[in-house]
This record gives C-alpha cells, structure tokens and sequence, in this order.
C-alpha cells in the first residue's frame, strides 16, 4: 500500500496537512536561506518536507513511522543533502545529527500528546536557533501566556525563561485530513543566546516552577516556606521575594519569567 493510502495511525498523532497554503506559510515562516541546517520532525508524507528541501542546505528527517519514514527514503533518494532518520524524536540527541545545534532551525507539524515532552527535549542545552511547531491551539496560549492571566503557569515560565515566543499562524481543523477535533497555532521560539541561565541554575528553575504552579492557590511565602520541594528559611524566603519583586501574600501567577529567573539564580548561584 502507498503511504498516500495507508490508514492514518492516531496513537502516532498522524493528521496530515493538505491544504497548499497553509503548508507554504508555515515553509515560509521558517525563513530558511540556503546556507542553513534544517531538521523536520515529524515529516510524516510530506507536507511541508518539499518546500523546505528547497529552501535548506541540508534537511535532516525524523519519523517514527516506518511506512512514512520509507516513503521518505524513497522520494528524497535523489536529493542528497536530505537525511531520513526513522526514530523517536525523543530520543534523538540533536549532537547526533550536527556538530552544531546552536545553528539549527527546527520544524515540525508534531502529535498533539507528545507536544509538551518534545518542546522540553528541544530546549534541554545546546538549543536550536530556531523552532517552528505547530500545536494545539490552547497548548500555544499557555506557551506565550503573560503573568497574570489564566493560562499563565509551569509551561509559559519553562519556555519564557529560555526562549522569545511569538504567535506565527492559526489553523482550522478543515487544513487536515483526518481532520483534529481541536485548533492549531503555529508558534516560534527562539532560544536566548547565551542561555540566560547556568544547567544549575536551570534545575533550580524546574523545581521552583512545578512547586509553586503545584500550589498555585496559594501565597509565595506559605509556599516557598512549606512546600516539601522547597522548605525555604526565613532568610531565604525574603531574599527569593526580594529577587522575584514579590510581595509575600502574591501568587504565583503574579511572577513573570525574569522574576522566576532571578530567584533561580538565587538558589544556584
Ligand atoms: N508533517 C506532516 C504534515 O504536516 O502533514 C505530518 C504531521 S502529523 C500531525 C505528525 C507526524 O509525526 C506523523 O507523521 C507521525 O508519524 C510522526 N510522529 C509521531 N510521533 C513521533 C515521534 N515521537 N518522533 C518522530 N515522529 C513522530
């Protein structure tokens, strides 16, 4: 059977983009020149892979679906500067496939449920110069969230802490087959460079995040003094508020990324 016609595997979050010009924005959108290294997750049959194999110097493929990912190897087996892995991007280290991740560009048309896992393994250091994904609609508003309104938690400070968001395009279901039951949004993050934060420093801003998004009815001192993760003294719990421009009786929510980023650098100085 052609891949064109094999069935569509949900469990792989397979809903394909047929409509030509959201396909073409979403290739334009990622601004490719000829000199970069472009990586597609993803791919599946190859919706926006032709127009970014002409736009790349070199395209690096991965599809978890064997069918698709031979379907790949087959179209592309003229093209030498575009490389099929079949694999888990999961489980893909980015230094695998270039000697140098700071000058990748990445996008992908990804499955919604692993949307937030691939996000996360995405930033983990070195990180790309670029990535371009498309993901549920209510996924990007709690990406690009500002402090303060509902959407705002663990998610929007993990990527913001790291990264510049943007809204790029939205998507209706209609732009796929089988169509999805939810919205898209194509969204951009561009990693800061350097990385604002040291690995500590990151891990401190992890265990700061969950906690207080974990409790995220509470105040910041009843938080950062009782959470088990956390357990802050008063000496410490001060200068944490001083670091963040908290007041003691605020929220969570109320903490923008710079203010989380202060108070991590607090712990792992
Ligand atoms: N990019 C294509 C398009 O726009 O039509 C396909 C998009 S479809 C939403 C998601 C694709 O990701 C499928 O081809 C699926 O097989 C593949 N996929 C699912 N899980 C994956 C994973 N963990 N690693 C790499 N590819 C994966």
């Amino acid at each position: 059977m052609s891949r064109e016609h094999a069935r569509p595997r949900r469990e792989l979050g397979q809903n394909f983009l047929v409509d030509p010009g959201t396909r073409l924005r979403i290739v334009e959108a990622a601004g490719i020149d000829p000199g970069d290294t472009v990586l597609e997750i993803g791919p599946g049959r190859g919706a926006l892979t032709r127009g970014l194999a002409e736009r790349a110097g070199t395209l690096h493929l991965v599809e978890l679906d064997r069918a698709l990912a031979a379907g790949l190897e087959e179209e592309f087996a003229d093209n030498s500067h575009v490389h099929v892995l079949q694999a888990d991007i999961l489980e893909v280290d980015l230094t695998s496939l270039v000697a140098d991740p700071s000058a990748l560009k990445v996008v992908g048309n990804i499955p919604y449920n692993v949307t937030t896992p691939i996000l996360f393994h995405l930033l983990e250091p070195p990180r790309p110069a670029e990535i371009l994904l498309m993901v549920q609609k209510e996924v990007a508003e709690r990406i690009v969230s500002e402090p303060g309104s509902r959407s705002y938690g663990a998610l929007s400070v993990g990527v913001q802490a790291v990264a510049s968001v943007e809204r790029v395009l939205q998507v209706s279901p209609g732009a796929f087959r089988p169509r999805p039951n939810v919205d898209s949004t194509v969204i951009r993050i561009r990693p800061h460079v350097p990385p604002p934060l040291s690995p500590e420093q990151e891990g401190a801003l992890r265990r700061l995040t969950r906690s207080l998004f974990q409790w995220r009815r509470k105040q910041l001192r009843r938080i950062l003094r009782d959470h088990p993760e956390l357990q802050c003294s008063p000496a410490e719990l001060e200068a944490l508020l001083a670091a963040a421009g908290a007041r003691p009786t605020d929220r969570p929510e109320t903490v923008g990324p710079e203010g989380f980023r202060a108070m991590a650098e607090l712990l792992a100085p």
